[in-house]
This record gives structure tokens, sequence and C-alpha cells, in this order.
């Protein structure tokens, strides 16, 4: 379930810290340490899933966890709730840290694509 040297790992483990938002028995959410917008959390599967590339069908009910979740933390946003979701595949798509996750932003006009 958990990697040793993965950092996300750790902070889900709590051997790191970070800001917590959510979690439950699949997922768990942070705030990102360098926000690119007034709302910017990582949503993540607590098991030690690299990205999408990896993921074995087995898995796949943590896609849908991570959904919900996204749905859940929609609800607290002020306004209409609108928010984006980047999920980076592969260094080639700018994954910097190795450990699935998706990018909840919200706050900022994301207008263009
Ligand atoms: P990505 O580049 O898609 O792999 O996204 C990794 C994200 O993790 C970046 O937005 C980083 O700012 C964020 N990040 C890295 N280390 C931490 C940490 N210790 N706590 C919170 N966010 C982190
Ligand atoms: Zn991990």
């Amino acid at each position: 379930m958990i990697s040793q040297d993965c950092i996300f790992c750790k902070i889900i483990n709590k051997e790191i810290p970070a800001k917590i938002v959510a979690e439950n028995d699949d997922v768990f959410v942070m705030q990102d340490i360098n926000p690119k917008a007034p709302v910017h959390y990582l949503i993540m599967p607590k098991k030690h899933i690299v990205n999408i590339k990896e993921l074995h069908d087995s898995d796949s009910h943590y896609m849908s966890k991570m959904m919900l979740m996204a749905r859940e933390l929609s609800k607290k946003l002020p306004g209409d709730g609108s928010f984006r979701l980047i999920m980076n595949n592969g260094a080639g798509a700018g994954q910097s840290v190795f450990h699935m996750h998706c990018h909840f932003l919200s706050g900022k006009k994301m207008l263009d694509f």
C-alpha cells in the first residue's frame, strides 16, 4: 500500500506534516504547498499508485472515489462552485511527484485552456 520513499505516502501516513483538507478510507486531500490558484488541493488515493498509466483494473474504484471527493469539495466553494481538475501523467506531462494525484483548482477565472 505504502511506498517507503514516496513523499505523498509519508504525508498520508502522517510522517510528514501537511495541511489536510479531507480524508476517508480511500482518498486523501491536502493543500498544495505551491498553490497555483486561491484554492489548490491535491486529491489522491491512499494506496500508492504511480499514475493512470500504471493503474490496474482492480484499482479503478480509486478514480471514482477521487471524483466523488471533488464533488464534495465543490459543495464548500463560494459562488457557483466551479473548479478545474488536472492530472499530470508522466514526467513529459509535468508530473513531479509519482503518487497519482488530481489538482483541484478554484477561486479564479480559468477560461483559457
Ligand atoms: P505534479 O507536478 O502534477 O506531480 O504535482 C505535484 C504537486 O505537489 C505540485 O503542485 C507541488 O507543489 C506539490 N507538492 C510537492 N510537495 C508537496 C508537499 N510536501 N506538500 C504539499 N504539496 C506538495
Ligand atoms: Zn505514494
